[in-house]
């Protein structure tokens, strides 16, 4: 996991889809029709987020169990542990496992005062997110994810603590670190540099958050922290009217980012969905990730020309 130029494009990368937990009927039938889509693309895993003290744990283990049961990808379930007991989270661990569930994503969760509130860990629970880190693979041998900050966390004074923080969760058995959404490769490849440089040598995977609305995404940067840089402000500008070329604007920017970052070296990748397919199945497309041929659906009712 250096960086070194790769022209073998398709060859031997690795995706992994993220969903979030359908609330209504409605999105219910949104999330499995983009599922049906991007199963055929073949992904390491696909993720559900889970709320943070539990607010969706009933729509988080549904939307596990029957993409465990229904599909051929393997489902990765999101964990909290803010605002909850060791026992209510472990009572959490049991119930997905009890679904088939052997991955993971371990997360700390935001205060319910939300991001940048202060947070307290629950006197019975687990600490943070090398905390609940433990308290998994106490579990089962589970395959970890954790959260990892190109940017540092809010919270973190600087990088040293933020990457201090990322080697314990690794110490008590994180097999992946999955990235806050970036736009600049660059503090990517330094944050890469710089965890190397502390001794911790697990795939950090870059998570790669289509815009479907810039103003959407926009907004929830300036919450996690993450940078949005000037450039990409100015490729949107304008188009909150214009659907069609903010799509084509959004797929031309993934593309670019995802790309570069291949030559640079990266071989996995997750995509922060938002329950859509549209951009993904294209970037997909272009670093090589192709469903069969005779699985390809005809999306638009004609075959493309
Ligand atoms: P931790 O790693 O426990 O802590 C975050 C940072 O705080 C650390 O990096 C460290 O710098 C600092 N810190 C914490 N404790 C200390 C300490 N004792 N001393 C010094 N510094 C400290 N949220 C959800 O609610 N549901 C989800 O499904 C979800 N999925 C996510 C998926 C990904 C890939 C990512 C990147 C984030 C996700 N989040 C989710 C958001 C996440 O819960 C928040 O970013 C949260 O604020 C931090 O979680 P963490 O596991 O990184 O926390």
């Amino acid at each position: 996991y250096g960086f070194s130029r790769r022209s073998d494009i398709g060859d031997k990368i690795r995706v992994s889809f993220e969903f979030f937990p359908p609330k209504t009927d409605e999105m219910e039938v949104r999330l499995w029709d983009t599922v049906k889509r991007l199963e055929p693309l073949q992904p390491n895993f696909v993720s559900v987020t889970y709320g943070a003290g539990g607010s969706t744990r009933e729509r988080t283990g549904r939307t596990i169990k029957r993409i465990q049961g229904e599909t051929n990808i393997q489902a990765a379930a999101h964990l909290t542990c803010v605002g909850a007991s060791k026992d209510e989270v472990n009572a959490v661990i049991a119930e997905f496992v009890s679904y088939g569930i052997k991955r993971f994503v371990a997360l700390r969760g935001d205060p319910a005062s939300g991001v940048g509130g202060t947070y307290r860990p629950h006197s019975e629970g687990y600490q943070n997110g090398a905390d609940l880190v433990a308290g998994l693979k106490s579990f089962g041998d589970f395959d970890i994810s954790v959260a990892a900050y190109p940017e540092k966390h809010p919270e973190s004074p600087d990088f040293a603590t933020d990457i201090e923080m990322l080697k314990r969760k690794v110490d008590n058995g994180a097999t992946r670190a999955i990235t806050q959404f970036f736009f600049d490769n660059d503090l990517y490849e330094r944050y890469v540099e710089r965890v190397r440089r502390a001794g911790i040598y697990i795939p950090i995977v870059p998570g790669i958050q289509p815009v479907h609305s810039f103003k959407q995404v926009a907004n929830f940067a300036s919450r996690a922290g993450a940078h949005v840089p000037a450039w990409l402000a100015e490729r949107f500008e304008g188009l909150d009217r214009d659907p069609q070329t903010h799509a084509l604007v959004a797929a031309a920017v993934a593309a670019e980012q995802v790309l570069d970052l291949v030559e640079r070296g990266v071989g996995d990748f997750h995509f922060y969905t938002m329950n859509r397919s549209d951009l993904v199945v294209a970037i997909c497309h272009m670093i090589g990730i192709r469903a069969p041929a005779e699985t390809v659906v005809d999306v638009a009712g004609s075959a493309a020309a």
